[in-house]
This record gives C-alpha cells, structure tokens and sequence, in this order.
C-alpha cells in the first residue's frame, strides 16, 4: 500500500537517496534502520509525502503521491498520516495538549471528543503532567511522548515515526514502542519506525536496512521477514554486498 520506487534525492552536493526502494504492504510494522546519514529519515519524509524525491516515483494506495500537488498533498497527509519527527516538532506556541487537540480539529472532530482523546493519549503516554506545558518546558522525552500522542490520537492509516525512542531511556523507551505498536495493530495500521536500535527494530515484521541512500536488505515483505513476524535472515545479515 506504500510504495518507493528508485528514489533519488541530494541536498546540495549530497546525496541523501541513491535510487532506494521499498514496498510496505497494510498493516505492516516495520522498522528502518542504518548508520547516521544513510537516508532513513529522508526515506521517511519522502514516503510521508514531506518532500519530493528529484526522480522516482512515491505510490500511496496505488496513488503517485509524488506527483500530487501541494493542496491535494497536504490533504492526503492530514488524511492517512500521522508523523513523529525526529526531532519532536511541535507547535512552539501552543500547550501540550493544544498540540495533540489542534490536528484533531482540523481533522473535523467536534471539541469534547478532542479534549478527551488527547487527554486519554497523552495518559497513555504517561504525559498527561506535562498537559498544560508549552515544549519550551518539556524535557527531549517528554517532547517525544508528546508527539507520539499526537500522531496516534489522529488514529492514522499509516504512522511514520522517526527515531521516537531516541531522547528516552530503556524503559520509556520501550513503553512508547509497546504504545506505537500497539495502537497500529489494535487499529490495523501501517507503522514505518527509524531507529538505530536493535530493540526497537525487534518489535518490527521486518527490517529495512539502508546503507548510502539504498536499500540493502529487506525492500520487500519476502526479503525481509519470516512469517512468524521475527526478522529474516535478511534482515538481519544486512550488509552492503
Ligand atoms: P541520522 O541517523 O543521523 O538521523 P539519517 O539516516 O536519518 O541520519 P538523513 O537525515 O536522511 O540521514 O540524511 C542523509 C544525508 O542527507 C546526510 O548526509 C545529511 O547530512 C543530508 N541531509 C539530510 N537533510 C538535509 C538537509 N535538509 N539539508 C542538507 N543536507 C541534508
Ligand atoms: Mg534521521
């Protein structure tokens, strides 16, 4: 249902994709990984619709998304996505809370049933603390916690996460995965993480390995995982070969 197809992309002189390509079927949860600068938060933005790859071909549900203009873009997105930056990225302005309710809205539900999603999220999250605090005042981990709210509140098609365990120790950390994974499978959506870490990457179907803006192992369900859901050999021999 997601689908990347020879990716290219530099910035500058670098060169971020390098033909990367990648099929993510409904439903499936999987982990992206690779060293610092191998593309995987690049990946990520492209799959989500964030940026345009400068050839290549991006297809949502069988739909080009790369090709959709800005309007129609933003839409789909708002639609079928929810996004956990690596870096938090919430709205400076706004409280906690503001920030999970503020999507919803937009999303078209009424102001109670908001109020009480982004409450029960950020519960869930074990920040419902940090409710009223602006991400000024919020610690890296709680910023994460927050915006995993956030994406997951929306109850998207397809959850794209990148590194949202980074900031947080083993513990949090691994609560937070329980939390992503859980509501992708409770809701039969699709959860596309970037991690560096191998614990993280052990609650995934698969693993998709990227090593110089392509993928070298796991591009496919077959390539990459076992049936059981552990992480095939493919993924789990990645190498550059
Ligand atoms: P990390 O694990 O450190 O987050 P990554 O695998 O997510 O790394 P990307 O962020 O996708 O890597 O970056 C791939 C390459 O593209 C890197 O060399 C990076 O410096 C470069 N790059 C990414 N985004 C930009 C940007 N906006 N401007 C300039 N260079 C960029
Ligand atoms: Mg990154």
């Amino acid at each position: 249902m997601l689908e990347a197809r020879t990716l290219r992309k530099s910035f500058g002189r670098t060169t971020a994709l390098d033909g990367a390509s990648v099929e993510i079927g409904e439903g499936e949860v999987v982990a992206v990984t690779g060293p610092s600068g191998s593309g995987k938060s690049t990946l990520l933005h492209c799959l989500a619709g964030i940026i345009r790859p400068e050839a290549g071909e991006v297809l949502f549900a069988g739909r080009r998304l790369d090709t959709l203009d800005e309007d129609a873009r933003t839409r789909l997105r708002r639609e079928n996505f929810g996004v956990v930056f690596q870096f938090g990225e919430l709205v400076p302005e706004l409280t906690a809370e503001e920030n999970v309710v503020l999507p919803l809205l937009f999303g078209g539900r009424g102001r109670r049933e908001s109020l009480e999603a982004a409450r029960s999220w950020l519960e869930r999250l074990d920040v419902a603390d940090c409710a009223g605090q602006r991400p000024a005042e919020l610690s890296g981990g709680q910023l994460q916690r927050v915006a995993v709210a956030r994406a997951l509140a929306a109850e998207p098609r397809v959850i794209f996460a990148d590194e949202p365990t980074g900031a947080l120790d083993s513990l949090a950390g691994e609560r937070v995965m329980g939390e992503l994974v859980g509501a992708a499978r409770e809701s039969r959506a699709t959860l596309v993480v970037v991690t560096h870490d191998n614990r993280v990457a052990a609650y995934a179907d698969r693993e998709i390995a990227l090593r110089d803006g392509r993928v070298v192992a796991g591009a496919t369900a077959a390539t990459g995982g076992t049936a059981d859901g552990t992480p095939g050999e493919a993924a789990a021999g990645a190498s550059a070969a």
